[in-house]
Parts: C-alpha cells; structure tokens; sequence
C-alpha cells in the first residue's frame, strides 16, 4: 500500500480521554477513532492486525476441529428469559423494542442463542461432541467505558461453545481450548499468565482466565514463587488455621467512643492494631435482603468472594450510610453484630477471636468483649477476605504471594449443564434416554487483545509490533518522491516483496525524512527501509529493525533478499 492512497492520518497529540500509552498510540498512529464513549472506527491499520489476530484463531480453532458460524446480535427477550439473564445481566444488556413492540438485547455474549441453535439441531448422541465459535462485535452497556478498546461498548470478541455428551468428555474439550488459547496468547507474541478466576454472570464452575501482564492492567493477580498456582485476587483464598486460643471469654461493656468513625482513628485512640479490631460492614444479599459481614479491621471486603458465599449473581452492593442506620440504629462506624437480625456472614480469620471490639449500634458508642455464639449468631464462616501480596500461598503453603497486574484477553469456562438445563438442549443416548447437553465456553477479546499487545509492546516513540500481528512487514520510507531511478527502485522492492508474500507501506508523501521517520516509529512496523538519494547513490540501502533500533547497510540488489531471510529467522510464514 501506498501512503499517498492509503488513508492514514497520524496525530501528534493523544486526545484527552486517554489515560493508557496503549491508547494513546493506538489514537496517534491513526489506528482508531471514536465515535462514541467505548464505540470505535478500526482504521486500515487497526483491522489489518485484527485480521491476523482472527487469522491464527482461526487456525488454530480449525485445526482443533472447531466450527466456524456468525450468529445475530439482535436477540430476542424470550431466549433470554428462559436462561434468567434477562433480569441477571443487569444494565450491561443494552435492550431495545421494535415497532411490533417486541424486546430484544444486543449480544454481549452468546451462550442462549448458540444453545437454542444446538437444541434445534442435536438429536442423538452420534451428533456430539460439537465445538462452535464465531468472531463478531459484541456489545456490553459497560458503565465506565475506558482505556480505548480495553473497556469498549462495542468490542470485538471470538466466543466459542462445546457441547458433550457428558461432564468427562466436556472437560476434554475445556482442556483442548485451554491448550488453544496458549498457543493462540504465545503466537501473537504476548507474554501472558493462565490464572484461576470468577465465572462472573457466566455461571459453572471450572474456569481460567489468560491475562496478559503490564502495570495499566485492570486485574490484579496472585502468584506464587515456589509452585504454579496464579489466581485472579477476585478468587485467591486465604490460607487459614483453625486453632482455638483457649483464653477465657470476659464480660461485655459498653465504652464511649465520640467522634471515632473509623478503624484507623479507633486503633489509635485504644492502642491497639487494626487487626485486632473487627468491623461490620452491610451489603445487600439474595433480593436485596440486607446482610451483615464481619471482618478484622485491617482486612478488606472480597466482594467476588461473598457473591459466591451467599449465592448472589453479581457482586453484592453496600448498603447506604442512612440504610445502615434505619437496620441498626447507628450509622457505620459504630455499627457490630449485637442484637441484629439479619444474616451474620463471618471470615474465617475471626473464628478462634475471642473478646472482640465492635460497634455497639449506638452513634458513639463501641462494646468490648464480644464474642461468638454468646453474644450474636453467626450464619457462616467464610473466607471473605482479599488474600495480599506477601501472604503464604494457598496451594504449596510455602511459596509467598507476588502481585501483578494483568489485562483479562481470555476466559474458558466449564459450563455443566446450567444453559442445556434452562434451555431444556438434550439429546438421545444409547439406550433412547434424553440426557442434558454438557457445555463450556470460551472467550477472547480481540480487539482487548490488540491493544493489549500495544500496552506490552512499545517505547517512547511508539508501537514496537510482535512481527505476527504487525499491519504491515515492511515500512519503506521513500526519502525522495521526486527522485526517478529511487522511486523506480522502490517500485522494484515493493513489488518484489509482495510477490515473496510479505506485506509493504511505501511512505511516498512529499513530507521531510524527519516527519516519516518519525510516523514511522510510531505506526510500528517491525522492519523499515530508508531509501534515501544520497545513500543509494552510494551503493547502500539503510535496513532499521524498529525493536531493537539496529541499522543495517546492505547493498540494493541485496535488499530484498535480506528482508526475506531475517522474516525467516524470525519464524513468520510469508
Ligand atoms: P471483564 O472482567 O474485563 O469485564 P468479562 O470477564 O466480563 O470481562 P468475558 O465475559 O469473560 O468478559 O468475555 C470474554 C472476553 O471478552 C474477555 O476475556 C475480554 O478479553 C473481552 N471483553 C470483555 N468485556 C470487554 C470490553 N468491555 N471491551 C473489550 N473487551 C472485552
Ligand atoms: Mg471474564
């Protein structure tokens, strides 16, 4: 492609809206544009590297013997009643009615359709196993679209769908797409950690998530420095004792405590340390029903950990300051689990506490001395905690914990039979019996994916392209436009290349070297060649390789053959 034809328009400043580096390049280089909070234009350049990020999916999907479809993304409000999301996915689901004044959502997902298209076609046994995927735009009603493609409204996503005639052969094909995306994630050059996760509104039970990692990412992520265990922080549990302290229990007294509202001025002012202080916080359970959770002062509240815990859908709310107050008659900071009649949910690191200090739902006023079974009934103990960098690992319980933050691209998922279930997908086994359908689901972001791969891989001048995914090979920087015999030369080079299958932008803007050179890191194209008057009438072509900033003089009948052997080292198939 020629520039001059081609429509790229570079920016030098990063709009305001963008906070990460990624999005900020994507922006300058001309890559997108927005239209809208999270809804983007993908420019030439962007779509070029998501054709080939569709393109090894797409390999290596079909060469595990998945299906390709292209599904509607107008769904009707039946499918989506019968599964229960239409109330459960909240204002995520962005609904809509016709002139019929029928409903329907955009997809954000497609578990209900893909379901009832197999319920339709599936009859026996001999019909199963069955892998479905498509690439398509998706759209989510995300409250704070952010980041660019990170967080978009409209994204663009390759989900796929097994379907097994029992939960051992599902979690075959869990397993065979867990495989897939390593090396769909190692292909397009990220480096990535496959960590344990929520299913989120997914539902099942058995799931992953692939995370690539950079410091702007989302997620934080627990990993272990001694054995392989990696979690999503939403799901790292806490490592716990169940030893009883055998102290006495003391008798409960009611202290004055005006003008202390939190755990950190109440440690001070008693001397005391923050985690031997328990504080009682308030969310909205099951249909909104208040519950009450209980936690050592200086441990935070995983609220992923207590949707699972109480069986919520999505992540509990707080109650509000005057919620509080109408359920205890004191507003947080002086609220405890005396006298309350609402679920008490406990972590676990509370179980063997005795005497503890609490609010005693009095404005001012704290009690001493409380304890469990005497003095209140807990409904569960639970590990409700965020587990910390530092701590000892869950799984080895020897190896500590390191943070890192990563950027969700992929999530699989063992599904059972939650939507085969809802949606009544059957089939018929050997003996004629009608048995549920087994499912699982697997997604990858892949438009997050592109930007992910920008978020990991650029310097201060700009996108430094893994060579897989680059938009283009070859970047050509024709210094002279005007020059005959070195416009002819890159003529010759352009069309040479891409008849070896490698693929060539060809700068011929009347602009100075400086400008090109300067898009030209930017836009990321993993080789470039200047061709400049003055070097090539000196017998020399300039090859500058953008990851590593080397520059390399070869002779002109030597450029082509050059460029075509180090794609070759490299590894990338042309
Ligand atoms: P998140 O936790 O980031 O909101 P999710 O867990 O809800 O994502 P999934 O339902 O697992 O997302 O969707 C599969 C994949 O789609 C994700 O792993 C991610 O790469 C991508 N994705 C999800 N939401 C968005 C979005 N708003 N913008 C871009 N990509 C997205
Ligand atoms: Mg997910």
């Amino acid at each position: 492609m020629k520039w001059n034809q081609a429509h790229i328009f570079t920016l030098r400043e990063a709009p305001a809206d963008a906070e990460l580096e990624s999005h900020k390049l994507l922006v300058r280089g001309g890559y997108i544009r927005k239209l809208g909070p999270g809804v983007f234009t993908y420019q030439n350049l962007a779509l070029r590297v998501l054709r080939k990020i569709e393109r090894i999916l797409r390999e290596e999907f079909d060469r595990r013997g998945c299906t390709e479809v292209l599904m509607p993304m107008v769904q009707p409000k039946e499918l989506w009643d019968e599964s229960g999301r239409w109330q459960e996915y909240g204002d995520l689901l962005l609904k809509m009615e016709n002139r019929n004044k029928q409903w329907f959502c955009l997809g954000p997902t497609h578990e209900e359709v893909v379901t009832d298209l197999i319920r339709k076609d599936i009859k026996s046994y001999r019909d199963l196993p069955k892998n479905i995927y498509q690439i398509q735009t998706k759209y989510r009603d995300e409250i704070r679209p952010r980041y660019g493609l990170m967080r978009g409204r409209e994204f663009i996503m390759k989900d796929a769908y097994s379907f097994d005639v029992d939960r051992e052969s599902a979690l075959k094909s869990y397993w065979l797409m867990y495989e897939a995306y390593k090396v769909v994630f190692k292909r397009t050059g990220l480096d990535f950690r496959i960590v344990e996760a929520d299913a989120g509104n997914i539902g099942g039970s058995l799931t992953h998530e692939f995370q690539v990692l950079a410091a702007a990412g989302e997620d934080k992520l627990l990993v272990c420095d001694n054995c392989e265990f990696a979690a999503n922080i939403e799901v790292a549990p806490s490592v716990f004792e169940d030893r009883p302290t055998g102290e006495p229990l003391e008798k409960i007294e009611e202290f004055a405590t005006p003008d202390l509202k939190t755990i950190a001025d109440l440690a001070k002012s008693l001397k005391i340390k923050e985690r031997d202080l328990v504080k009682t916080l308030f969310v909205k359970g099951v249909d909104g029903k208040p519950v009450a959770v209980l936690l050592r002062g200086s441990d935070e509240l995983n609220l992923v950990k207590l949707k699972n815990t109480i069986g919520s859908v999505n992540p509990p709310e707080f109650l509000t300051d005057e919620e509080v107050k109408k359920l205890t008659s004191a507003y947080p900071g002086s609220c405890g689990p005396v006298g309350l009649k609402v679920p008490i949910y406990v972590d676990q690191y509370l179980k063997n506490k005795v005497n503890w200090i609490v609010g005693a739902n009095r404005d001012g006023f704290h009690l001493k001395n409380v304890n469990q079974d005497r003095d209140f009934k807990v409904t569960l103990y639970a590990d409700l905690r965020m587990t910390t960098k530092g701590e000892t690992c869950p799984k080895c319980k020897k190896g500590k914990l390191k943070e890192f933050r990563g950027i969700e691209v992929g999530h699989v998922f063992y599904l059972g039979t939650k939507y085969s279930k809802a949606l009544n997908a059957t089939y018929l086994d050997h003996g004629g019996k009608s048995q549920l359908i087994e499912m699982g689901c697997y997604g990858i972001g892949v438009s997050r994916t592109m930007q992910a791969a920008i978020e990991q891989n650029h310097d201060e001048n700009g996108i430094v392209w893994p060579v897989e995914i680059a938009p283009y090979h070859i970047h050509i920087c024709l210094l002279d436009p005007k020059d005959k015999t070195l416009s002819d030369k890159t003529d010759e080079y352009y069309m040479e290349l891409q008849s070896l299958g490698l693929e060539v932008l060809v700068d011929d803007r009347e602009e100075r070297p400086g400008i090109k050179f300067k898009d030209a890191d930017l836009i990321g194209i993993p080789l470039r060649i200047v061709m400049g008057a003055k070097g090539f009438a000196a017998g020399e072509v300039e090859i500058a390789i953008r990851k590593t900033g080397e520059k390399i003089k070869v002779k002109p009948d030597q450029t082509v053959s050059y460029i075509a052997e180090w794609f070759k080292t490299v590894g990338v198939k042309f």
